[in-house]
């Protein structure tokens, strides 16, 4: 139990950071969350995609706690769960072509489009060279 504390205290106050998005933008999303739910390097590469785009690009989720995926029939098993994962609106084909493109350049392995956004993942313990529909 003592340890289990402890180790909540470190997540606390290891603030996270990243270049090009702000914790607000994480608040935003669906469900609300903090730059601090995402795990470090993730928001790297997440910034690293960002560059890459050239544009910036709107998170509408983010980090998402196992119970909100279960109560919505889901394993709780995916990248929003485990802190490395995201989805980001595209207004058109254009905006998800270049996001698709350069996460694939930068080396993501797990990928889903819908119709209004671009799912970008990279838990390694998921199925890794996968691109999905919703
Ligand atoms: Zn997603």
């Amino acid at each position: 139990m003592k340890h289990y504390i402890f180790a909540g205290l470190i997540r606390l106050s290891a603030m996270k950071t990243s270049k090009y998005f702000k914790d607000e933008e994480f608040q935003r999303c669906q469900p609300p969350c903090s730059i601090n739910d995402m795990e470090q390097d993730f928001l790297d590469r997440l910034d690293a995609l960002r560059e890459r785009c050239g544009v910036p690009l709107t998170l509408t989720s983010a980090y998402r706690p196992i119970e909100w995926e279960r109560a919505r029939g889901r394993t709780g098993s995916g990248d929003h769960p485990n802190r490395r994962g995201v989805d980001i609106a595209t207004a058109d084909s254009s905006a998800k072509f270049r996001i698709v493109k350069s996460a694939l350049e930068l080396g993501f392995k797990r990928i889903g489009i819908a119709a209004g956004f671009v799912h970008i993942g990279d838990t390694a313990a998921l199925p890794q060279n996968v691109i999905w529909l919703y």
